[in-house]
């Protein structure tokens, strides 16, 4: 016996089935025929299924072979470099009006069945990706995140009143893709690359994927070239290197932003192309930050990809992986480039939000499980490239906003897992007024070192030490008055140490002016220097050195490093003007 499967999308009448029935058994009178009837989604037409065999001629089919035909369009529309974002609508508009010419008034894809807070539900979405874009009624746009038996879970990328029940959705073919390449330099932009900052609409004519896997082991190669952030605490004693991960944590006010950007501004005129991300920001503080960047002539060689606190939560989820899309494609063309994440304590909760929303099951602190991936792909994008494969790279400055210190939270710790070290800003330290704020003993830089400016290692070796020392005295110290003159040289020493390395904000310094300042602290110039003078002291020796002895700065330059005949000039001229300053 035989069973053939008869789907329809309404229940055949008696008559219709006996009509089927007769005609089939008519055409193989041999076999016992036994027939079953299902109410499938293949919007119209007939389905029957004869073992193997299936003839379809219903309406779903006619229509994916429709749509087949439209993805081919998209995929090699544009000399086959794919398409932007914003050029979709006008692709899938085309298509429905090749759907109504051909009297296909019906159902297409899917429906919207339930729209709340960014989320939409689908019901009848066939051929749908995890990932891929799709189109909600005329002009919204959803990301497929949830696909399950009979209904597929999206978040929203456009506003969220853009979807209604009962809206039609498209699926497109195609992950989220944003314009990249130097159009971008000097701009604003939205997670979906669209511009933000009032100026010409983005032509985009180069296109990425916002997610792409990161770089293969076999394509990269180790850090060893110095990214100079201009903060002398960080390049002495936590050395970044272009390719390197830094995590900048703390907790909030503490100057974590603007670690981020004096490390933007000192790039200027280095070939470093930088991009800010934030990451649900206040739209005030970007405005500060743009303006800041603006006046420092920052912004030629800066992108900036905004997200704000108003901004849906998918947008902001979207946001890092935009940047990192916009980054990678200038290392692949061999640049080095250098992008801040600020902050992923607020991508991690937008993420929470989107998985609470699609109902995923929830975590430790209310977090999907999968959260620490979410880190960990877009981390590990950031690289450098063997040089094979152009020998770009990509520097990355996260940012996590922590609760009171705890840098022991899930988050937090996920985020110094991932990453080769961080930079930990501490508030005590803020509001005593050491900035920038860094608390030396927590923060670590665990591949710099081998990058960093071989003479800046070199004097600056001994300072976490003195400063460690300093500290845990400083305390004791607080409990007796009685002390012995060692430690009172030691304690005078450490205050100074701190005084020397604090740095205002918008000043970062050229490696020239690092290692001048690192000399006079480390050899002990600053002794007969009282701790208030000590940054007039420091900035005057460097303006008295850079001018009587260029020469030390074309050697640093060059070499990375000083001969003995050289440092031992740099010592009398330090010297001389110590005793000319202290005459003073
Ligand atoms: P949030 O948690 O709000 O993002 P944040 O940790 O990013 O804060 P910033 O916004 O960078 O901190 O800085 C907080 C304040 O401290 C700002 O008003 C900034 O001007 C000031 N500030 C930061 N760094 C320094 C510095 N080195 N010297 C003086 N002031 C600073
Ligand atoms: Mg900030």
């Amino acid at each position: 016996m035989r069973e053939i499967i008869v789907k329809s999308a309404i229940a055949l009448t008696e008559e219709q089935k006996a009509k089927l029935e007769a005609g089939l058994r008519a055409a193989d009178p041999q076999s016992e025929l036994r027939f079953r009837y299902q109410i499938d989604r293949i919007v119209g037409g007939i389905v029957v299924v004869d073992g193997e065999d299936v003839y379809d001629a219903s309406i779903a089919a006619e229509l994916r072979k429709l749509k087949k035909s439209s993805d081919r369009l998209v995929h090699h529309g544009k000399d086959g470099k794919g398409i932007a974002v914003q050029d979709i609508p006008a692709l899938l508009k085309s298509k429905l009006d090749e759907m109504i010419d051909h009297k296909h008034d019906y159902e297409v894809c899917g429906k919207v069945i339930a729209a709340a807070d960014g989320v939409i539900r689908i019901e009848g979405l066939q051929d749908c990706r995890y990932g891929e874009l799709l189109l909600v009624g005329t002009h919204g746009f959803a990301l497929a995140m949830n696909l399950e038996e009979t209904e597929v879970g999206a978040i929203l990328l456009s506003e969220i009143d853009t979807a209604e029940y009962g809206d039609f959705v498209y699926t497109t073919g195609k992950i989220v893709e944003v314009p990249v390449g130097d159009e971008l330099l000097g701009r604003v932009v939205n997670p979906l690359g669209q511009p933000m900052d009032g100026g010409d609409a983005i032509k985009g004519e180069t296109t990425r994927c916002v997610e792409s896997p990161a770089p293969a082991i076999i394509d990269r190669q180790k850090v060893s070239e110095p990214l100079q952030t201009g903060i002398l605490a960080v390049d002495a004693m936590i050395p970044i290197g272009k390719g390197q991960r830094e995590l900048i944590i703390g907790d909030r006010q503490t100057g974590k932003t603007s670690l981020a950007i004096d490390t933007i501004l000192n790039q200027k005129g280095k070939d470093v192309l930088c991009i800010y991300v934030a990451v649900g920001q206040r739209a005030s503080s970007v405005g500060k930050i743009v303006r800041t960047l603006k006046a420092h002539g920052a912004m030629d060689y800066t992108t900036i990809v905004l997200s704000t606190a108003d901004d849906s939560a998918p947008l902001q989820y979207l946001a890092p992986y935009t940047g990192a899309a916009i980054g990678e494609h200038w290392m692949e063309e061999g640049k080095d480039v250098l992008i801040v994440y600020d902050d992923l304590s607020k991508h991690a909760v937008a993420y929470r939000a989107i998985s609470l929303l699609l109902k995923r099951p929830a975590g430790r602190e209310a977090y999907p499980g999968d959260v620490f991936y979410i880190h960990s792909r877009l981390l590990e994008r950031a690289a450098r490239m063997a040089d094979e494969k152009g020998g770009g790279s990509m520097t990355a400055l996260p940012i996590i906003e922590t609760l009171a210190g705890d840098i022991s939270a899930y988050i937090p710790t996920n985020v110094i897992s991932i990453t080769d070290g961080q930079i930990y800003l501490e508030s005590e330290l803020f509001h005593s007024g050491v900035r920038p704020a860094i608390n030396v003993g927590l923060s670590v830089s665990r591949v710099g070192g081998q990058a960093q400016i071989p003479y800046i290692r070199k004097i600056s070796s001994a300072l976490r030490l003195k400063i460690a020392h300093y500290r845990e005295l400083a305390v004791f110290s607080q409990f007796g008055s009685s002390l012995g003159d060692a430690t009172k040289e030691i304690l005078d020493d450490g205050a100074k140490t701190v005084e020397a390395l604090k740095q205002g904000e918008g000043q970062p310094m050229s490696a020239f002016r690092e290692a001048v300042s690192l000399y006079a602290t480390v050899k002990g110039h600053l002794k007969s220097i009282p701790v208030s003078k000590v940054n007039a002291f420091l900035e005057g020796l460097y303006r008295y050195i850079s001018t009587t002895m260029p020469e030390l700065q074309r050697s640093l330059k060059d070499r990375g490093t000083f001969d003995h005949r050289e440092e031992a000039r740099l010592e009398t001229a330090v010297s001389a003007f110590a005793k000319q300053f202290g005459a003073q």
